[in-house]
């Protein structure tokens, strides 16, 4: 791979992204400009704009970057909002979002994780990092217009519901090892209604409200 990725980039998401029918051009424009071959390990970036999770140590991955587009594309986000990641891993999902919202909050339970991607992090000056479990949310910000959880859990935590505002949206996979459904739950008043868009395969959340 040569120095100048920008056309990597592109073809992914020309390829990947568009393709499969994502249209938000703030989207579309984040996936061309984050470097994602920095997020990953250094003996992977030769396959940082394939189509395909890649294994980040620890037992974690980055997502594909489709699964990052479809999951920040169902949040329906317009650029003025409050969001939270719960699993941060290498920080690429919370630089995506900084670019299609205005307030990004991301917390990850492995500190040695979470380190990482505070670094990669440190020039996006409109997110926030935090260490600990984000299977019980992030009250001190709450509420969030948007929440993306990137491990799977047992069922969408009613913690975590009770952080979005009305209106707001959280987005997560639900169920357990090596296969789960993505749920879209969308708050109105003190209700939720939930739809289910498709099968995805994610890591196990851990924590509270995760997998013991
Ligand atoms: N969004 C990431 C990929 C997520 S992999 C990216 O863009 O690279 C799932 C992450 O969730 C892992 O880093 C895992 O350690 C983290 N995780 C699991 N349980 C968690 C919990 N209870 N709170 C916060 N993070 C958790």
């Amino acid at each position: 791979m040569n120095n100048d990725t920008s056309l990597e980039r592109h073809q992914m998401t020309v390829r990947q992204i568009q393709a499969r029918g994502i249209r938000n051009p703030r989207l579309i424009q984040a996936f061309e400009s984050v470097p994602r071959h920095l997020f990953v390990p250094e003996e992977l970036r030769h396959l940082a704009y394939e189509d395909n999770a890649l294994p980040v140590g620890s037992d974690q991955t980055i997502s594909q970057p489709y699964m990052v587009a479809l999951m920040t594309d169902l949040l329906n986000l317009e650029g003025d909002e409050r969001v939270l990641e719960i699993g941060t891993g290498t920080g690429y999902q919370a630089a995506i979002l900084s670019h299609v919202a205005k307030e990004v909050h991301t917390i990850e339970f492995i500190d040695a994780l979470a380190a990482d991607a505070r670094l990669r992090l440190k020039d996006y000056k409109n997110i926030e990092c935090h260490v600990g479990d984000g299977s019980i949310g992030w009250p001190e910000a709450a509420p969030y217009d948007g929440i993306l959880v990137t491990a799977a859990a047992p069922r969408a935590p009613k913690a975590v519901l009770d952080q979005l505002k009305v209106g707001g949206k959280l987005v997560l996979p639900v169920g357990g090892e090596g296969y789960q459904m993505l749920e879209v739950w969308t708050r109105s008043g003190d209700r939720f209604e939930r739809r289910v868009e498709i099968g995805v395969a994610f890591v196990l959340l851990r924590g509270k409200y995760g997998w013991t």
